[in-house]
């Protein structure tokens, strides 16, 4: 007799991390390269006197330092282990076994891998001609069974955002029992003022009586705590309340909450730090697009490379470089953004790989 594990597990492929290689630059997993901050680094360390303690269990704190700096109520926040855990807390707070959960692809890698665990059927559309989320298509294949949409803006691994007026226009079309999930990882890196603030358009939604959206941000790009595990989530007071159910208790640990406290008061020295590589993505693309890639309009802290069939290719090229990119076999290659002295030694890798 084993124990018996559920059947349908040996299909899902699980969600593959981005590697790190000793003595390699990492560009794979959309990292900002700054270390913290002093006073973040202060604040973990302060924290850190008191591990033999539960942490607070919702992050009270640091759910009134959020109300304040987003100028939101509080009951309608919640914060998670890192957005991705708030993913998982949305699915399984709409969906059971056999209802749908639709989503752009190619998307977010934990997307796929969320909805099986749940049971439910995942929807898949294929991105439009630009690389670009199809919204169009998106709302035409909401059935019934949708109890959920991932929209992740701008999204992963392509880099592409969808604005206003097309958001809206789709936002208007999905029913009141269906929830859509602005997930906004990458929020801090837009510079076109026709996208978005997702917080803003769902706030104005709220006061119109529509309440099927819910907004997740994370601490792990922009602001550079990926390895401290924070996101969090804006929605109705009702949503917010059910991701406190299903929340794994305590799992928001004490330093984390503290970094995150810290970083916001410290906002704006990390804004400054994101427009420099905001400056470098637009460098770095414009560079690519002259060696002869396809590469579309980025709002994010990467780039992507449709390379198709090529991708292996690539992907082992740059590993001859000592560069570790994230290849989506047969798909394409998403790169970060890093240093100014990382990007050159990326680009130095791309330029010959085409020679
Ligand atoms: N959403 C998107 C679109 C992402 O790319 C990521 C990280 N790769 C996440 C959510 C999760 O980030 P975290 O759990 O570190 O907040």
């Amino acid at each position: 007799m084993t124990v018996r594990i559920r059947a349908d597990l040996e299909q899902l492929p699980g969600y593959v991390p981005g590697r790190s290689i000793p003595g390699a630059v990492k560009l794979a997993s959309n990292e900002v390269p700054h270390g913290p901050l002093p006073s973040v680094a202060e604040a973990v360390a302060t924290a850190t006197v008191e591990i033999n303690r539960y942490p607070d269990n919702f992050g009270s704190a640091l759910i009134t330092e959020l109300s304040s700096f987003l100028d939101v109520p509080a009951p309608q926040l919640a914060i998670g282990c890192g957005s991705v855990s708030l993913c998982q807390q949305l699915v399984q707070a709409t969906c059971t076994r056999d209802d749908e959960v639709l989503f752009g692809w190619r998307s977010f890698e934990a997307y796929p891998v969320l909805s099986h665990v749940v049971g439910a059927r995942q929807v898949r559309v294929p991105l439009d001609e630009h690389l670009g989320l199809d919204l169009r298509a998106m709302a035409a294949a909401i059935t019934p069974a949708t109890r959920l949409v991932f929209l992740c803006n701008p999204n992963n691994p392509t880099g592409t955002a969808v604005r206003r007026a097309e958001l809206e226009e789709f936002l208007d079309r999905v029913p009141e029992d269906t929830l859509v999930v602005l997930d906004e990882a990458y929020r801090e890196f837009v510079t076109d003022p026709d996208v978005p603030d997702g917080i803003r358009l769902a706030e104005e939604r709220f006061a119109k009586g529509r309440h099927n959206i819910a907004v997740l941000r994370t601490f792990s790009k922009a602001y550079g705590l990926a390895g401290l595990r924070v996101g969090y989530c804006y929605a109705t007071g009702t949503i917010a309340e059910a991701l406190r159910k299903v929340y794994v208790p305590f799992s928001v640990n004490a330093p984390a909450q503290a970094a995150a406290i810290a970083s916001l008061r410290s906002h704006d020295l990390l804004m400054a730090r994101c427009a420099d590589l905001v400056a470098e993505r637009e460098r770095v693309r414009t560079a690519l697009v002259e060696a002869g890639y396809a590469v579309p309009d980025t709002q994010a802290n990467f780039v992507w490379l449709p390379l198709g069939d090529r991708t292996e290719a690539f992907n082992a090229h740059c590993l001859t470089h000592k560069i570790v990119v994230r290849a989506f076999a047969a798909d394409g290659a998403r790169v970060t953004i890093g240093t100014p002295e990382e990007n050159d030694a990326f680009l130095t890798a791309a330029r010959s790989f085409l020679s």
